[in-house]
């Protein structure tokens, strides 16, 4: 059995494109577009490595997410969220989401594509619009990336969803 073998039932994959794969985490959605996958004959779909999700969920979270803006959280009961600009109260309600797109370049697989659509906040000061935290992206990120790769007939490992 060689690492491109189809892990359930052996046969020999090939690469293959999946054009778009969608995943929500309210009120994250995530969308996987070109995203790269093996197959084998059967149908089986598997990641290109076995290492392909938890490399992709560390590069979001670490790498792509702390690029994105986004408010400090403040607050322990009533959270208050701030601007990273300006520090004044962003509006409590979101008018409207926005997708952010990110091109993600791992060690030795072509460039694929990642969209994150959440809602942004705008600054009632300077009107900067930004994601109310950091940390509220980055907690719903596994979860909708799982879905993704369940849209991509990959099913989740244990213990994610
Ligand atoms: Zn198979
Ligand atoms: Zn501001």
């Amino acid at each position: 059995m060689t690492s491109t073998s189809c892990q359930r039932c052996r046969a020999e994959t090939e690469l293959t494109i999946v054009h778009v794969a969608d995943g929500d985490a309210d009120p994250l959605h995530i969308r996987l577009k070109e995203l790269p996958l093996r197959v084998c004959p059967e149908g089986h779909v598997q990641f290109v490595r076995p290492e392909f999700a938890a490399e992709l969920l560390q590069h979001l979270i670490e790498e792509d997410e702390p690029e994105l803006p986004a408010g400090e959280e403040k607050g322990l009961i009533i959270k208050k969220f701030m601007c990273e600009s300006c520090h004044q109260a962003l509006e409590p309600k979101s008018d409207h989401k926005h997708t952010f797109s990110i091109e993600i370049e791992l060690e030795e697989i072509d460039a694929f594509g990642v969209d994150l659509t959440m809602p942004v906040y705008k600054c009632s000061a300077c009107g900067k619009e930004q994601l109310h935290s950091l940390r509220e992206v980055r907690k719903l990120t596994p979860a909708a990336m799982a879905h993704a790769f369940e849209d991509a007939n990959i099913p989740p490992p244990p213990g994610v969803l």
